[in-house]
């Protein structure tokens, strides 16, 4: 078994008895324990402050750019061996394994590109600068965005320990921010092997990159207005760390995603059998069966027309009859358990909880016979679909997430107006998908549910063949979503920079404004 130590003040730091014991889902097996008892976490935030981030505001965007670059590099070189991790600790199969690992990779070499682009500059210029009053002509105004001087303090959840830590990351280093990360306990292993490998090969300047494998202690008591704080987890802890009541101060900048009741509608023109239905057949499987439903932008509930919802259960049903669950370190294996015996719980939980406004027309939440493991073993969950034939009455079909393979599909009208207003009853999504070659629909569903999503794929048969998945994020698009989902926005390009920047309005001499501030 490994014994995990944190990185902080520039060292591997063991922490004091009791250590939490993290496990391999499919087995039961013991694979590494870890704590952070002990560790002076206001140190660990002083050192983040006063060695990374000075060391990381001396370069320019380009240089930064080319410390992800390098993180990237380094973390693709030993892929293999990450992904063997990811197997043991996280349930995931070979795929989901890559999906989590390469979006990390990927989303650092895309900020990479981007500091490249950025060129010499170490603050942003934000807008023209514009004369301020009609008597003079010097008198001038401009914008900038400037690294904050604290610290980036981040919180992932377990579900994607390699891209979580690093999509996070990419965003503040590149900013000119120090980052503080915590990894969920349960499935930390993998984040601890990733930045092993970066401290190993020397990729960042001191302080710039601080790791504690497990609680954080008191960590949030010392940060104040110049340092960001963003959460990835569940809605309920979130909440809890809010600033006012939580223990974020209420001047803390605080990002949250938490988690969402995504949706899916399939337009009243899809045919089964074409190939935009066949698209979102093979959409809702996925979503449900990539990291066994433990996705916080998989599909939780499925809008069809009445006259189509048995042809899609027969559909889903079909692919679902093929799935083998297992040991994910099988490779015929398709999906793996559930993270912890305590999500195992929770699935056999939410999906009673849902079947009180709806019934179980597929699967069942019964122990699963998973391949090559002994019965009994393993925190395997079986995939379900459930049938809500009242979605407007229904209460917890819009507002329990089920982390888990279950999905439930539910009848709309056929119209914009009521599509939705049913989705809207998720109360914020991260991510909504629409299939249908109705434009008329498609646009003025589209503009319904904007202010209710932080992403909407918008699908017709010419970029079915094309359309990346519902649940993927993607670096140069935003990732956040209103309400329920947590109200926090990452990534979209730039546009994750703004907060870890503060941005300033300077007013005087129009030439000395633009030789000074403007590269
Ligand atoms: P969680 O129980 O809320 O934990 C999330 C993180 O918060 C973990 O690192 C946890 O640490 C930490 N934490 C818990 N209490 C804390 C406290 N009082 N102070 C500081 N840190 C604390 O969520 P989870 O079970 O790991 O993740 C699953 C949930 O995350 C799902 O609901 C999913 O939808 C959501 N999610 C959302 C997104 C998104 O981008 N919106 C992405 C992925 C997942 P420990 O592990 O050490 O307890």
């Amino acid at each position: 078994m490994v014994r995990l130590k944190s990185y902080v003040l520039d060292a591997w730091r063991e922490g004091d008895a009791p250590f939490r014991t993290l496990v391999n889902p499919a087995t039961e097996q013991p694979v590494a324990e870890t704590s952070t008892r002990g560790l002076d976490f206001a140190a660990v935030h002083r050192h983040a402050r006063e060695v990374g981030g000075p060391a990381l505001r001396s370069l320019s965007f380009a240089e930064r750019g080319a410390l992800l670059k390098a993180m990237s590099r380094a973390l693709y070189a030993q892929r293999e061996r990450l992904i063997e991790v990811a197997i043991a600790n996280g349930g995931n199969t070979r795929g989901d394994a890559k999906f989590d690992i390469d979006g990390a990779t990927g989303t650092l070499s895309y900020y990479a590109s981007l500091g490249k682009q950025l060129g010499d500059a170490k603050w942003l210029v934000d807008g023209e600068a514009e004369q301020l009053t009609r008597s003079s002509a010097r008198f001038y105004g401009l914008h900038l965005r400037v690294p904050r001087r604290g610290a980036a303090v981040h919180i992932n959840a377990f579900n994607f320990p390699a891209w979580g830590t690093f999509e996070k990351a990419a965003v503040a280093l590149l900013a000119g921010v120090p980052v503080i990360t915590k990894p969920a306990t349960s499935t930390a292993w993998l984040t601890y092997e990733m930045v092993k490998i970066l401290v190993d090969e020397a990729v960042l300047p001191a302080g710039a990159l601080q790791l504690l494998v497990g609680s954080t202690g008191d960590l949030l008591d010392h940060v104040d207005g110049q340092d960001i704080v963003a959460f990835t987890g569940s809605a309920d802890t979130g909440a809890a760390l809010r600033g006012g009541a939580g223990p974020v101060s209420a001047s803390t900048a605080i990002n949250v995603e938490a988690d969402s009741l995504n949706a899916s509608v399939l337009g009243p023109d899809v045919d089964p059998g074409s190939d935009l239905w066949s698209w979102f057949v093979n959409g809702v499987v996925r979503e449900m069966t990539q990291k066994s439903g433990q996705k916080c932008t998989a599909i939780r509930r499925v809008f069809a027309p009445e006259a189509r919802l048995d042809a899609l259960r027969d559909a889903l049903a079909e692919e679902l009859d093929r799935l083998v669950i297992g040991d994910p370190a099988d490779p015929e294996v398709r999906m793996g358990p559930l993270t912890t015996a305590s999500q195992l719980r929770d699935y056999r939980e939410g999906v009673a909880l849902l079947s009180s406004e709806g019934r179980i027309v597929y699967g069942s939440t019964d122990p699963v016979d998973a391949k090559g493991v002994p019965a009994g073993t393993g925190y395997f969950a079986g995939p379900v679909i459930l049938r809500c034939d009242a979605p407007r009455e229904a209460r917890h079909v819009h507002g329990h997430e089920v982390f888990g393979p279950v999905v439930t599909l539910m009848p709309y009208d056929g119209t914009a107006e009521d599509a939705a207003a049913l989705v809207a009853k998720g109360g914020g999504m991260l991510a909504t998908s629409l299939a249908t070659n109705d434009r008329s629909l498609l646009g003025a569903l589209a503009l319904e549910l904007a202010p209710y999503n932080g992403r909407l794929l918008l699908v017709d048969k010419k970029v079915a063949d094309q359309a990346t998945p519902h649940g993927m994020v993607l670096p140069n698009l935003v990732h956040g979503g209103p309400g329920r989902a947590g109200g926090g926005e990452e990534l979209g390009g730039l546009r994750g920079l703004e907060h870890y920047t503060q941005r300033v309005a300077l007013q005087g001499n129009r030439g000395l404004l633009e030789k000074l501030f403007v590269p």
